[in-house]
């Protein structure tokens, strides 16, 4: 597993996805290298069978977990143990933060082709065309607007973009040439 910062990330986004028993449960697979039985899942959750069955298909689904088979010496019966399958992980972190950058670019996009007009009063944010509509008075409390000047909105969305694709290049390096 990677850094603690991106754990927690991770974390909150299979809560997201899987509803909140998707992190306690994938933090019990982080921390098991050679996989686990779902009978000790339930007893390091407190989860029962049900929703440990439901979180792990949903977690196999999403590629984030897999399973491998083993007879029970005992009684020959299939033994399930499960592992976060770390490669997949980690392209689906990639790809999340793929779908920022596109959302951040549209975002500079929009900022960088409109002239804004605010409130001063109350916040309200106009562009051209709807301040020209509302003859540059504001909607809610008929206030004088003002033009905005967006360069430190332009210049934080460029930073972050660039931080983005710095990280996401560094991580495609690594799968690309595993250590
Ligand atoms: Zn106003």
């Amino acid at each position: 597993m990677k850094k603690e910062a991106n754990l927690k990330d991770l974390i909150k986004f299979i809560n997201e996805y899987v509803g909140n028993s998707g992190g306690a449960v994938f933090e019990v697979l982080a921390q098991s290298d050679k996989g686990i039985l779902d009978v000790d899942i339930m007893k390091k959750t407190g989860l029962d069978e049900q929703e440990v069955r439901r979180v792990l298909y949903e977690l196999q689904a999403l590629g984030i977990a897999s399973y491998r088979r083993d007879r029970s010496p005992e009684d020959g019966r299939f033994l399930y143990y499960w592992f976060i399958d770390s490669g997949r992980l980690n392209q689906i972190l990639i790809q999340r933060k793929k779908a920022v950058v596109n959302k951040l670019k549209e975002r500079l996009e929009y900022e960088s082709k409109n002239t804004f007009f605010t409130c001063p009063r109350d916040g309200t944010r106009l562009t051209f065309d709807e301040a020209l509509e509302n003859d540059f008075k504001c909607p809610k409390c008929e206030g004088e607007l003002v033009a905005e000047d967006n360069s430190g909105v332009k210049e934080f969305l460029r930073s972050m973009i660039a931080k983005l694709e710095e990280e996401i290049a560094n991580e495609e390096r690594k799968i690309a040439a595993p250590s």
